[in-house]
């Protein structure tokens, strides 16, 4: 049964260190740790959750949108693992948006992404993808990519004035 595991906060160094490559995605190690990440994601009301997160140094992460009660207006997708991923290209065209982190609690920040980009990974079957994603996936992809890198979307806000506790960004941004 898969299990729902501690999230790392800020602060934490995991969450600053750069993740590493996984060499056999075929383990019962990882396959594990797939199926306990999505449970958790689940639990948090999270989009997206990578592996640094709790507490893994491994470049994976997970992308599942869908709509919850942290983020009302998310599409539908079916969860996907992404491993070893690559971003190999990123548009100039730029848009901002409210992100939260299961890592950064009580937080939302205005953050700009590229609007589409293009990725490569394996996913947990081992089998290599290259895609295009736009819009909200994009920005997901865009926001786990950071933490296998070592950063959190807080590295990116342009400043203060865009930061919002997640009790006010309900009531003033989500609800508007
Ligand atoms: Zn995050």
């Amino acid at each position: 049964m898969a299990k729902v595991l501690k999230i790392a906060e800020i602060g934490n160094p995991v969450l600053r260190s750069p993740a590493l490559p996984i060499q056999n995605i075929q383990t019962p190690a990882v396959q594990t740790l797939i199926d306990n990440l999505l449970k958790t994601v689940k639990k948090g009301n999270g989009l997206g959750i990578a592996a640094p997160q709790v507490s893994e140094r491994l470049q994976l992460f997970i992308v599942a949108s869908r709509p919850n009660l942290r983020y009302l207006n998310a599409p539908t997708m079916e969860p996907m693992a992404m491993i070893n991923p690559q971003i190999l290209a990123y548009s100039d065209d730029t848009e901002k948006g409210w992100e939260g982190c299961l890592s950064v609690p009580g937080m939302r920040g205005l953050v700009a992404r590229s609007r589409e980009i293009k990725i490569s990974y394996s996913d947990r079957y081992g089998e290599q993808h290259t895609q295009v994603f736009t819009d909200f996936v994009a920005r997901i992809i865009q926001h786990e990519y950071d933490h296998i890198n070592g950063k959190v979307f807080l590295d990116r806000v342009e400043s203060t004035l865009d930061m919002m506790s997640e009790t006010e960004y309900h009531a003033r941004i989500a609800c508007a």
